[in-house]
């Protein structure tokens, strides 16, 4: 017995931990945006298993070109640094660079391996299937710098806690809570938006046959019209804390921005949930999708060529209510017209709440409503 048995390995088999007390060294040091800072934070914590660092251009080719790093373990986002030529010059001769943010000072080193450009446009397509400008990711790639710089990072010094910081755990303290709660089967929901009654109908249906479900809402970088993080954050403790069960739910923050990749972004998904300790994840109609770039079902077929990944994808239908079948239920079980559906669309659920009327409570929780109605602005601009 190694008290292991029915714990999910992570990604690769190891928990990556590059977190260290040593101090930053170095004469060189790199500023970093916000977003890339949580990455390297995600890196040091095993969240990105078995990623130990900015990735090298073997790795990063082979990631872009067939969803897989070189050794053939699965990874289709490229976690990267983007510099100027000058400053990749300077990296590689100073070999260890202090990483820094604008507002936090250092926190990190990277101990560059190597510098290497990238094609932008193979790039865009590989991972967002799409070279179209409209695309935020593809906005994105296209406005990176020219160099890249792979290396393994160490990490020394964590942004002070703040009031959604305090919900970020890492795998090792998820793994033990889910561990304390007895949990063998824990179920992984992504989120990006306050919960609909239908969210909180789907993850109770999993919760059925499962013993635990993660709720794990993304922080970070959202496109314009999305919800603020603060509001996705208290919507979900208002529903927990109203409508579910003691002990089968755990919420944790993901800080991570979101990418928009849609089937290669599900993937992602998946892998940094199975290095939580959850052993499935729901994945719904065009997951982590924008606008009509992919097809409803793109991010579900994707995972017949991953079935290497240890974490099992659960597809479930979009839920409703329908007044006829007096339930949450959804296509796969209901015969009814759309007429008899209680449903909304995001857009239509923002002119709403800017006209300040409360959706139904089939659609909404009056303590999710209430959340959001006493955000002073709850969308990004
Ligand atoms: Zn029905």
């Amino acid at each position: 017995m190694t008290g292991n048995e029915g714990v999910i390995r992570p990604h690769g088999g190891r928990l990556v931990n590059r977190v260290t007390q040593k101090n930053p060294t170095g004469t060189f040091s790199i500023t970093i945006s916000e977003d890339l800072a949580n990455d390297v934070e995600n890196i040091a914590d095993g969240i990105f298993s078995p990623l130990e660092g900015f990735l090298g251009q073997q790795d990063f080719e082979s990631v872009v070109s067939r969803g897989r790093l070189s050794n053939d373990i699965a990874w289709t986002v490229p976690i990267v640094l983007d510099v100027d030529k000058e400053t990749a010059t300077k990296a590689k001769q100073a070999g260890t660079v202090a990483l820094k943010t604008a507002e936090n000072g250092e926190f990190a080193m990277l101990h560059v391996e190597e510098t290497y450009t990238f094609e932008k446009q193979k790039t865009a397509q590989a991972v967002y299937g799409t070279i179209d400008t409209n695309h935020p990711g593809v906005t994105k790639t296209f406005s990176m710098n020219d160099y890249l710089i792979g290396g393994k990072i160490d990490y020394m010094q964590r942004p002070k806690d703040d009031p959604i910081r305090k919900y970020r755990m890492t795998p090792a303290q998820t793994r033990k809570a889910f561990s304390d709660a007895g949990w063998k089967t824990i179920v992984a929901f992504q989120t990006r938006n306050p919960p609909h009654v239908a969210h909180e109908m789907l993850q109770k249906e999993s919760l059925t046959t499962h013993d635990g479900v993660f709720v794990n809402p993304l922080i970070g970088k959202k496109k314009s019209g999305d919800f603020v993080d603060e509001v996705i954050l208290e919507s979900y403790l208002a529903m927990i804390e109203n409508y579910y069960p003691q002990n089968r739910c755990k919420l944790a923050t993901l800080h991570t921005e979101m990418r928009y990749a849609g089937p290669k972004e599900a993937i992602h998904h998946a892998i940094m949930r199975q290095n939580y300790g959850c052993t499935h994840i729901i994945i719904g109609r065009d997951h982590a999708g924008v606008g009509k770039y992919y097809s409803p079902f793109a991010a579900q077929e994707i995972f017949s060529g991953y079935s290497d990944l240890e974490i099992e994808p659960i597809f479930f239908p979009a839920f409703y209510y329908c007044k006829k079948c007096l339930a949450f239920t959804n296509e796969r079980a209901c015969p009814h017209s759309p007429e008899f559906h209680e449903q909304i669309s995001g857009t239509k659920l923002r002119t709403l709440i800017d006209e300040g009327n409360s959706p139904s409570e089939f659609i909404m929780r009056p303590e999710v409503v209430k959340v959001i109605m006493d955000h002073k602005k709850p969308f990004v601009e």
